[in-house]
């Protein structure tokens, strides 16, 4: 064989031990994210099955040789405990025990019956059920990322089958009592893909993990921490060039925001302004959009409408805001909103235009008297 059994292990043992350390060293910048600790502790735990293989390989001791193999069992473990915090955001640990201990004592018994092969064996199945178990979470998970994700379930799954057919090749031997490391064709395989797998592994769960990081503060970035709507950045960027042919902008803007301010607190205005972020998007479509743009001030993008659908909408919004007041303490807070409402009936538009033709709607709401919808193409419509 090119590689020699011993070169191998101690390529994985010291792939392993990087990993360990390079996720330990995440863990570290960011500890909130508990699964990078459970990944090293993993990884550390099979760096020490490794050294405790590499002894038994010098000299056979059934001892040692079930005690590599419990390192390695937990190590796997721990992985599995970390994929389903990923995944889930917290773990399953009775789950995780179970495998892992279903392993654990299985082996152990074989061992302490003297069937040193036997145990090899299930611990090579126990193991590969863990892998198995952690590549299903990667499956499942695979909405968020799917070349990850998937990519890192199938490696899951590559390991898995190369640990299964070490457990195969004890069984094909039918070497129930070691007197040695087992060395055969599986064993070699499982090295080489032990070693290629886990790199591919490691380096493919961190980068999911990287792509989360991105995306969090993406989102971070777009939303409005208050009313958790989507920000006047978030618009923007949505609507970066022009409006199509039947889009309206409809711009609301709470009455008298300061004086409710000033009278509950600004407390009670906080939850004013979720109270009217609810209003909006428990009525708006999937396509949509309602965002906060400035203090007291949301926009509603409305593709697809007719200026009708469009003025019927905001009145509706207008109405639904009169009439649902705010409970604070032991009392009832009225909120009214001025709407503006700008429509692009044929051709593209500048999105910017749209929004200040909304803007000039809203003035003359506000002028006219507030607590009412007002168009750049109707005039004032409603009170
Ligand atoms: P108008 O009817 O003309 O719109 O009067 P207004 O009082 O609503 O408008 P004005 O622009 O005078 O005041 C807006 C207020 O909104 C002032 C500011 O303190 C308040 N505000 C802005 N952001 C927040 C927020 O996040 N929470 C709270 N509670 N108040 C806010
Ligand atoms: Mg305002
Ligand atoms: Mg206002």
């Amino acid at each position: 064989m090119f590689f020699d059994q011993v070169t191998l292990l101690l390529a994985v043992g010291v792939a392993c031990g990087a990993l360990c350390a390079t996720l330990f060293g995440a863990w570290i910048g960011s500890r909130r994210d508990t699964f990078l600790f459970n990944w090293s502790l993993g990884l550390g735990s099979i760096v020490l099955g490794i050294v405790l293989i590499s002894v038994v390989g010098h000299n056979y001791d059934p001892l040692l040789h079930m005690a590599s193999f419990t390192a390695l069992l937990m190590g796997f473990g721990f992985i599995y405990a970390g994929s389903i915090q990923f995944r889930l955001g917290q773990t399953r640990w009775t789950a995780v025990w179970i495998a892992t201990g279903l392993g654990v004592l299985s082996t152990a018994s074989a061992f302490a019956l003297g069937l040193s092969g036997v145990g090899a064996a299930v611990a090579n199945l126990g193991i590969a059920l863990l892998l198995m178990l952690t590549g299903w979470q990667y499956w499942v998970g695979r909405a968020e990322g799917p070349i990850v994700m998937v990519a890192d379930a199938v490696l899951y799954v590559i390991t898995a089958i190369s640990f299964a057919l070490c457990a195969l090749a004890i069984g094909l031997e039918r070497k129930w009592t070691l007197t040695e490391l087992p060395i055969n064709w599986a064993e070699a395989i499982n090295s080489i893909v032990v070693l290629i797998g886990l790199v591919s592994i490691g380096a493919l769960s961190l980068a999911a993990n990287q792509a989360r990081i991105s995306h969090f503060h993406r989102m971070e970035a777009l939303t409005d921490p208050l009313t958790k709507l989507p920000n006047r950045r978030a618009l923007m960027e949505r609507y970066s060039s022009t409006a199509r042919a039947h889009t309206a902008a409809i711009l609301f803007d709470l009455d008298h925001f300061k004086s409710i301010n000033d009278s509950y607190g600004h407390a009670a205005g906080d939850l004013v302004l979720c109270h009217f972020a609810e209003i909006l998007s428990t009525r708006i479509r999937v396509s949509d959009v309602a965002a906060r743009v400035g203090g007291e001030e949301f926009c509603v993008i409305l593709p697809n409408v007719d200026l009708k659908m469009a003025v019927k909408f905001a009145e509706h919004i207008r109405m639904k805001t009169e009439e649902k007041t705010v409970a604070w303490v032991n009392e009832q807070i009225a909120v009214t909103v001025s709407v503006g409402v700008a429509y692009t009936a044929k051709g593209e538009e500048n999105f910017n235009t749209l929004l200040e033709r909304a803007d000039q709607a809203l003035y003359k709401a506000k002028t006219g008297g507030r607590n009412r919808v007002g168009s750049d193409s109707i005039h004032l419509v409603s009170q």
